[in-house]
């Protein structure tokens, strides 16, 4: 049988796509080599953020039982969180992709695919033996993979990454995290607050680099506060392995530094998955990090083949991953000539408390030629945080100085993602701070921060009365 798509990898892109594909009346087929469901259910989002949640239940209880007493203290049942984690996957992975397949009508085969002439796909059935696959047009849709850097005796001197952190039976008495983005903080606040001594090491002067630096800097005073070593600036040139853990050796402001724990997490960002597909075959170009070269309607340099999601080298979400599986399908299959909007896409890291923003970034306003105009709110000023008797966080609002037009926002605070969910309704609606300022917002919720911010433009808050009056 000859489809209408076959699509390689069964992850957010490639379930979107198929969704999309079998909506419009047209036939799907997908190749999954691993796990069905990809990234995010089976070693990203879901489990990560089912820890962390975890990991923040054991934390408070222990504050609030034996204030000051360090998170080591208490043993930690790792298998019991395993095993909670894993069913909890394995309903998600149930109810929001493999029962869909079954249920929009589209087969899974299990196997590896690699292009070859026609074009066509090549399959190397886990059940053994070869299937080849015809479709009108193709979608890789095969994701990313943990990437170290070169780094001499690294490989030697063995690792976790995210992949393999998540998965380990026993916890390490010590841990340090290369990297201070978005997962090297989430895993390595998670493994503190299961009892492990964590150092975040991140090579940038600051951790979470892409944020302001405000934000950088609530976070490095959290961290600290909950006893986890933060390292930022330092440049790590050499790790080695014995049998008491790993030693990292690098520079820190001009200085030697050396680091010693029992095991290394590398979460130095992910490279696309695309070795073995055989792209030059069919002619479709990568790029120097390997990403696929697409146009802006997700087609690659053949005018049958299409990528989306992870291994295209964009944002790295599950969320642009579903977009693009979505408008790669309707753009291949229906005409639907769309393009990806990223002009209000937010971003959120699942530290506590979170950090998430949306739009530009104060240095990013001027880059681009606006005189803009900013206000910092501590969360001093903001009631909920007040009442829940942790102020530490701010909202940075970055507005177009002329016209007041909102620009960006970034958030350090408890549901900062639900805060920047707002904010993104205000910047894609082109608002301006005054209009922020005069709408409603319920009294006693994060969000509010985002009107007192707002109103912070042209007001004193220190002189405002209850409810932002
Ligand atoms: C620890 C962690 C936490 C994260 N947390 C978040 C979060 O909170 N929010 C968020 O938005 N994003 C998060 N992400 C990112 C998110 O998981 C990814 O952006 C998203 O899952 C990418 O989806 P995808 O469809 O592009 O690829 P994937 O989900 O990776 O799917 C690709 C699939 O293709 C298969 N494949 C590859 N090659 C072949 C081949 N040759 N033949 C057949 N199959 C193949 C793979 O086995 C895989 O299943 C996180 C990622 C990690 C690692």
């Amino acid at each position: 049988m000859r489809y209408d798509l076959a699509i390689i990898g069964s992850g957010a892109a490639g379930f979107a796509a198929a969704i999309a594909g079998r909506g419009s009346g047209h036939s799907v087929a997908m190749i999954e080599q691993g796990t069905v469901g990809g990234t995010c259910v089976n070693t990203g989002c879901v489990p990560s953020k089912a820890l962390l949640a975890a990991a923040e239940a054991r934390h408070v209880a222990l504050e609030q039982r034996f204030p000051g007493v360090t998170t080591s203290a208490a043993p930690v049942d790792a298998d019991a969180l395993h095993a909670a984690t894993a069913d909890l996957v394995q309903g998600m992975r149930a109810d929001k992709y493999v029962d869909l397949a079954t249920d929009y009508g589209w087969p899974i085969l299990s196997g590896s695919a690699r292009f070859v002439d026609g074009p066509a796909l090549e399959v190397s059935l886990t059940a053994g033996g070869r299937e080849r696959v015809e479709a009108e047009h193709y979608l890789v849709a095969t994701g990313s993979t943990p990437w170290p850097p070169p780094i001499a005796g690294l490989a030697e001197a063995g690792y976790l990454t995210s992949t393999t952190a998540l998965e380990l039976e026993e916890l390490p008495a010590s841990m340090i995290v290369l990297g201070g983005g978005a997962i090297g903080l989430e895993l390595g606040q998670l493994f503190a607050r299961l009892g492990v001594a964590a150092t975040i090491v991140e090579a940038l002067p600051r951790l979470a680099p892409a944020e302001e630096p405000e934000v950088s800097a609530v976070l490095d005073e959290v961290l600290g506060d909950e006893g986890i070593v933060t390292s930022p600036g330092t440049g790590v040139t050499a790790v080695r392995g014995d049998s008491s853990g790993i030693t990292v050796t690098g520079t820190r402001d001009g200085q030697p530094i050396e680091l010693h724990a029992e095991q290394l997490l590398v979460a130095t960002g992910r490279r696309p998955a695309t070795a073995g597909l055989n792209l030059d075959a069919v002619g479709v170009t990568v790029g120097p990090g390997g990403e696929i070269e697409v146009d802006p309607k997700l087609r690659t340099a053949h005018p049958r083949i299409w990528a989306a999601g992870d291994v295209t080298g964009g944002h790295q979400f599950v969320y642009v991953a579903a977009a693009h599986g979505a408008i790669a399908a309707g753009n291949a299959l229906n005409d639907a000539d769309c393009t990806v909007d990223y002009r209000s896409l937010p971003r959120v890291t699942f530290t506590t408390p979170g950090i998430a923003s949306v739009g530009l970034t104060e240095a990013q306003a001027i880059e681009h030629g606006y005189a803009c105009d900013c206000r910092v709110l501590p969360l001093a000023h903001v009631p909920r945080a007040i009442v829940a008797r942790d102020t530490r966080g701010l909202i940075k609002l970055v507005a177009d100085a002329g016209t007041g037009r909102l620009l960006g926002a970034h958030v350090a605070a408890d549901a900062a993602g639900e805060v920047i969910a707002t904010a993104v309704y205000a910047l894609a609606n082109q608002m301006t701070v005054q209009q922020m300022a005069e709408l409603w917002c319920p009294y006693l919720t994060m969000a509010e921060g985002l009107k007192l911010a707002a109103q912070a433009f042209t007001r004193d808050l220190s002189r405002l009365s209850c409810c932002a009056a």
